[in-house]
């Protein structure tokens, strides 16, 4: 058994290093802005991708047609683990815009959808965000209630989002809406395009702060507001098969754990160049999150491997994304506990150890088990479709 990047993927590795280190303000600084801390990260993170876009790396793995380079598996891997590791910032245009909305409309958009709407994706210029949650329904989505009702050539919208990540940077947004409050529910709901959304009438945004004191999701609330029939996605009421689209795009979360790693990386160098009593105090701790962090890593490469070989993992990702976010949430917790009282200084201060990065990315990584399907649920489908035990 040999398990290691072929020569094609490590080359490709030099090169997306070389470019990281070139294009990144601070590639040694790590943990990635999400674009959402302050307007200076976001011109940083926008910049970012324009340099990405004129490599045609926005969108590596999409086919050529569509203004990707038609990357393999492995290769799409190479991106996400160096991305990850220096922690390359990002606006929505990546994560929803060539995450998720772009695969959608690759499958289920008509042509004239995917004209519009994708080369402004692989060029960096739209960013998306993403309405499906709303204060009645997370997990269970589909008892979504905000209602959409067609008048001639337009829908006419009601209702209220809410968690929408980045909204406030984005000038496009993908929701879910009911268009049959009277079918069953899964049944009467649609996917609809909403473009301009900081211009569309009717359409306003509220900041929801999170504990780390950013404002990173937003209430979406939609008082009349008119969108073009022409931005239906696939067939009206048969949006929920349209929104839980995924692709075979990389879905390792190889990148969290290469970003986890970089972590591990200067808590141990944080560690050499201290207090000898502190080292005796912490050595094997960070031993120990070391071998975590890369069970983690050969967790991700499975899923790689079975990508790559043409099968579509499921519960086996739910293993992945139960795993690097309570190994983040640990791994954080420790760190700022490690850096002692100056662990808790955050990067505005100079003098915080490992550029203040661990209270953030401590409290960065508590959603982490909420978002993207909470724990609970990817539990109980590793329960039912990986164990094979009955629901209830
Ligand atoms: C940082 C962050 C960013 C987000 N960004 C977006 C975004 O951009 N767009 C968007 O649409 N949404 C977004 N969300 C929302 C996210 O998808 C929801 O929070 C998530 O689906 C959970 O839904 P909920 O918050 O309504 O919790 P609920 O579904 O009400 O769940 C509450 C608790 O009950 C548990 N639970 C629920 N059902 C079950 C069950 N059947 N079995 C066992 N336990 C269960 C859950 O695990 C959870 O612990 C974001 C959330 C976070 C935290």
């Amino acid at each position: 058994m040999e398990l290691r990047f072929g020569e094609k993927e490590e080359k490709l590795r030099q090169d997306v290093r070389a470019f990281l280190k070139a294009n990144l303000p601070n590639p040694e600084g790590g943990e990635a802005t999400l674009g959402s801390r302050t307007d200076e990260d976001f011109e940083a993170a926008k910049k970012f991708n324009s340099e990405l876009a004129k490599k045609g790396w926005i969108a590596p793995a999409w086919p050529k047609e569509y203004g990707g380079l038609g990357a393999s598996i492995y290769e799409q891997m190479v991106f996400n683990e160096e991305f990850g590791y220096f922690g390359a910032p990002d606006t929505g245009t990546r994560g929803f815009g060539v995450g998720m909305i772009g695969p959608t409309l690759i499958i289920h958009g008509n042509e004239e959808q995917k004209k519009r709407y994708l080369p402004r994706i692989t060029s960096g210029e739209d960013i998306w965000c993403q309405g499906y949650s709303e204060p009645g329904a997370g997990s269970d989505l589909a008892s979504l209630t905000t209602r959409a009702v067609r008048d001639g050539d337009e829908y006419v919208i009601n209702g209220q989002k809410i968690w929408t990540s980045g909204g406030h940077r984005a000038n496009q947004m993908f929701c879910l809406v009911r268009t049959d409050p009277d079918a069953p529910k899964h049944r009467g709901i649609s996917f609809l395009l909403i473009d301009d959304i900081k211009n569309v009438p009717g359409l306003t945004l509220r900041p929801l702060i999170n504990m780390a004191n950013r404002h990173h999701f937003n209430e979406v609330f939609f008082e009349d507001v008119r969108v073009p029939a022409r931005n239906l996605v696939g067939e009206e009421n048969r949006g929920w098969y349209v929104g839980m689209t995924l692709l075979d795009f990389e879905r390792s979360g190889i990148g969290t754990t290469a970003s986890q790693k970089h972590t591990l990386e200067k808590l141990v160098q944080n560690l050499k160049d201290g207090d000898p009593e502190r080292r005796k105090k912490y050595r094997t701790k960070l031993a120990d999150f070391v071998i975590a962090n890369g069970v983690g890593r050969f967790l991700g490469y499975r899923i790689g491997y079975m990508q790559a070989a043409g099968r579509v993992p499921n519960y086996e990702a739910s293993v992945v994304k139960i795993y690097q976010s309570e190994l983040g949430q640990r791994l954080y917790n420790f760190g700022v506990s490690m850096l002692g009282l100056s662990g808790q200084m955050l990067p505005e201060e100079t003098r915080a150890p490992i550029d203040g990065s661990m209270p953030e990315s401590y409290m960065m990584a508590v959603p982490s088990s909420i978002y993207s399907g909470s724990n609970e649920i990817q539990r109980n489908i590793i329960a039912t479709r990986g164990l094979g035990l009955p629901r209830g």
